[in-house]
């Protein structure tokens, strides 16, 4: 049976895409790479063939488009012969951590679509809202489903009509039947569409690259193949790349900027931009208002290896009380790492984390962590500070207190899991045996992105997306 408080948590998905720059897949094996951290379950390329933005007209029929996937990291995957066999001057990719539709290599993408109008593939990041009752919807008109991924439903809604209108309105109509949190790549013989949902949960941006474009999650995938970053795609926004270029339709009149706030609290990484607010510029300034509106009176900070180090950073700073290597974490703990039995773990055998013992031993801790989800994390290290003999440790925390699920891709767990679902701030603090705990205000998360709009539906159940009965019904417990 498998016991929930040592269950992973995870992170959603990557994208990546590449139109018109020779070698598209090796790129994008790049690319994916930069982009591991949003998901190590299973990773694709599908290239395109076509002589993109050449003469893609009279190439049309002659696309070739190849795939190579696996379930395991970017490494393990793809090596010089895959990724040779996926010719192409365009492709798409994806990492994936299992979010809607469980694993198993029949989800992994990006997927590829055979038609008599023409061949795509898609790839996608987020997570549907409305994708059971959309999967009813089109089954009742004769479609059927290989897999469980929302992408499958967008493509079904994109092939759904039979009339000869153009493709565009195709995908303006499928996204408008769509609810819920996306970033969409669809790649197409001659061009390359890049959707964004009109609330703007999901992040995508654009670079430029010898002449062609290149797509990604997040900046530091297009620093990583040396792209010139040239805009985000905005919220309801579809940027499509062809011969002529770039163009941009918005399929919505509804925009709105409610960006994931955990992509600047947990997800990005710290050398990413999220529509142009660098990630650790955001974790540290976090960590600066952290201090400000919980100061505690201590010897060293010491952050969470590695999400919160940069906002125990901006805690340091602001409290001038010296930061501190006090916890060091193992790198080489792998997916496939045999985790110790309970018997090992009763013996104190950890393999993640050590407390550095002469840093720590006989001092007033901050522990800095930058988000509490079932708490396990938090009550584990203070565990480790004591027996490494901590005197003090005040646990601050570099976000609001979690109390709802997510619905848009993010596995924040059920609302069952959610410490601060069902307790307050002192009895989560009990939980945890710290000695003090704080956690940082909605305003402060605000304040350090300069956005005027984010999600925060996690930390106060404000979703701005309708959600469907199902949901309700899957979280009944839930106070919505
Ligand atoms: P927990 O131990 O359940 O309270 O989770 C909190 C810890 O997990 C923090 O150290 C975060 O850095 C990290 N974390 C937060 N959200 C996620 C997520 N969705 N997936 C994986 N780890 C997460
Ligand atoms: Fe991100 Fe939380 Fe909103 Fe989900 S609910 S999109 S994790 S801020």
């Amino acid at each position: 049976m498998s016991n929930i408080s040592d269950r992973e948590i995870h992170e959603e998905c990557g994208v990546f895409g590449v139109y018109n720059v020779s070698n598209a897949a090796n790129l994008t094996y790049y690319g994916l790479h930069a982009l591991q951290h949003r998901g190590q379950e299973g990773c694709g390329i599908v290239a395109c063939d076509s002589h993109c933005g050449i003469d893609a007209q009279s190439q049309q029929n002659s696309a070739n488009f190849s795939t190579y996937k696996g379930e395991g990291l970017v490494t393990e995957i793809f090596n010089e012969k895959t990724l040779a066999s996926l010719a192409g001057n365009s492709a798409i990719g994806h990492v994936r951590y299992s979010t809607a539709g469980g694993g198993g290599i029949k989800n992994v993408q990006p997927f590829v679509f055979r038609h008599h109008t023409g061949t795509f593939a898609l790839a996608h990041n987020g997570n549907l809202v409305n994708s059971r009752e959309l999967s009813k919807y089109l089954e009742d008109r004769g479609s059927l489903f290989q897999s469980t991924s929302d992408s499958e439903i967008l493509a079904h809604l994109i092939k759904k009509e039979k009339d000869k209108s153009a493709r565009i309105y195709h995908i303006i109509d499928a996204l408008n039947m769509i609810e819920g949190a996306f970033a969409f790549l669809i790649l197409m013989e001659d061009s390359l569409y890049v959707c964004r949902d009109k609330y703007g949960l999901r992040p995508i941006s654009i670079g430029k690259l010898n002449g062609g474009w290149v797509v990604s999650s997040e900046t530091c995938a297009l620093d990583t193949v040396g792209a010139t970053f040239v805009r985000d795609v905005e919220a309801g926004e579809i940027v499509i790349f062809d011969k002529d270029g770039m163009r941009s339709v918005d399929y919505s009149k509804f925009k709105h900027n409610y960006l994931c706030a955990m992509e600047y609290i947990y997800f990005s990484r710290p050398d990413s931009d999220l529509e142009r607010c660098n990630v650790h510029a955001f974790r540290k300034e976090s960590g600066k208002l952290l201090y400000e509106e919980s100061p505690v009176d201590a010897d060293i900070v010491v952050g969470v290896p590695d999400s919160s180090l940069s906002a125990a950073v901006g805690y340091a700073e602001a409290s001038g009380i010296p930061y501190e290597l006090g916890l060091v974490k193992n790198k080489y703990v792998g997916r496939t790492f045999i985790q110790p039995s309970q018997n090992m773990r009763e013996k104190g055998v950890r393999m993640k984390l050590s407390a550095v013992r002469s840093i720590v031993a006989g001092k007033r801790v901050v522990l800095i962590d930058d988000s509490l989800v079932r708490g396990t994390t938090s009550r584990r290290i203070v565990a480790l500070l004591r027996e490494v003999g901590a005197l003090e440790i005040h646990v601050r925390i570099a976000s609001p207190q979690i109390t709802h699920p997510c619905f848009y891709g993010v596995d924040t767990s059920t609302f069952d899991e959610l410490m601060s679902a069902h307790k307050n701030i002192e009895q989560v603090r009990q939980a945890i045996n710290a000695d003090s705990l704080a956690f940082l205000s909605e305003e402060a998360l605000y304040k350090a992105s300069t956005r005027k709009e984010l999600c925060l539906s996690c930390f106060n159940g404000n979703y701005p997306t309708a959600l469907y009965q199902s949901i309700a019904e899957a979280n009944k417990d839930s106070k919505f």
